[in-house]
C-alpha cells in the first residue's frame, strides 16, 4: 500500500502554482514524489520546495497517508555530521533510523526530513557551538554564548507539509513536549505522542542529559545511570570535556 498514482498527480497538481497568501516564512510546495525503495521498507520520497528562499524539504512516506487519520510522524531536523557521518556527539542518526525502521513496519506513517541543520543555526554555527564545548561548556551554554536560543527550529514547515500532505491528524514520534506544542500553535491535530528511546553512548549522554534537564525532553536517563552526573555542569562553568553539541 503507497500513495496512489492517481493522488499522486492529484497532489501535484492541486501544487502547482501553489502559493500562501501569507508570505514566504513557511510556504512549501510539493514538486515530485517518487516511489523509495529503503533497507526499512517500502517507503516514497515527496520532495517540497520553498520557492522565496528554494529551501528543500522531503518527506519519506510508508503506505497511503493522504487522508488517513492519527497518522503516525516523526520531524527529523537535518545532522550532517550524525545523519551522514555517523557521529557519536548527537543521537540525531540513530533516531532517523529507529523512527525509518519503525514506521517501515507500521501501516502507515510518515518521516518529515527538515534541512535546518544544528536546530535550525546552521552548520557552521552548529560546529562553532562544538568548538565552544570542546572547550567545556554545555550545548545549551554554547549556543547562548553564539548568540541563539536553545532550540530555534520552527514547525511551520512541518505543519504546512503535513497539510499539503492531507493529513488531518498525527501521533507525534517525540520525546520532545515543545515540538507537540509548537505543532499544535501550528495548527496540527495532535491527537497522541510516540515514545522514541534511544540508549546513549559514551559520548552524548551528557548531551541527552542536557536535553532532559534544561530542554525538558522526557528521557529517563537518570535512573539508569551507574554514576551521577556532573552536579555542577548545568548552571556553573564548564562540564564533561566530551561534552557533546546540538544536535539537528
Ligand atoms: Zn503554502
Ligand atoms: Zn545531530
Amino acid at each position: 500500500m503507497e500513495i496512489p498514482p492517481e493522488t499522486v498527480a492529484r497532489l501535484e497538481q492541486e501544487n502547482q502554482d501553489h502559493r500562501c497568501p501569507g508570505g514566504p516564512e513557511s510556504c512549501v510546495r510539493i514538486h515530485a514524489i517518487a516511489k523509495l525503495p529503503t533497507r526499512f521498507g517500502g517507503y516514497q520520497v515527496v520532495a517540497f520546495q520553498n520557492d522565496w528562499d528554494h529551501r528543500e524539504h522531503a518527506a519519506f512516506v510508508h503506505g497511503n497517508v493522504v487522508d488517513a487519520k492519527e497518522v503516525p510522524v516523526r520531524i527529523h531536523s537535518e545532522c550532517l555530521t550524525g545523519d551522514a557521518i555517523g557521529s557519536l556527539r548527537c543521537d540525531c542518526r540513530d533516531q532517523l533510523i529507529d523512527s525509518l525502521e519503525r514506521i517501515g513496519k507500521m501501516e502507515r506513517g510518515v518521516v518529515l526530513y527538515l534541512r535546518q541543520e544544528g536546530r535550525g543555526i546552521g552548520f557552521v554555527n552548529k560546529i562553532r557551538a562544538y568548538e565552544l564545548q570542546d572547550a567545556g561548556y554545555d550545548t545549551v551554554q554554547a549556543n547562548e554564548m553564539l548568540g541563539f536560543n536553545p532550540d530555534e527550529r520552527d514547525y511551520a514547515i512541518a505543519a504546512h507539509m503535513l497539510h499539503s500532505l492531507h493529513i488531518p491528524s498525527v501521533r507525534v514520534m517525540t520525546n520532545n513536549p515543545d515540538k507537540i506544542e509548537d505543532l499544535k500553535r501550528h495548527g496540527v491535530d495532535v491527537v497522541g505522542r510516540i515514545p522514541l528511546i534511544i540508549p546513549p553512548n559514551a559520548y552524548d549522554r551528557p548531551y541527552l542529559i542536557t536535553k532532559q534537564r534544561r530542554l525538558g525532553h522526557l528521557l529517563d536517563l537518570e535512573q539508569e545511570e551507574e554514576s551521577p552526573p556532573d552536579e555542577s555542569a548545568p548552571d556553573g562553568g564548564p562540564s564533561h570535556r566530551e561534552a557533546p553539541g546540538p544536535s539537528g
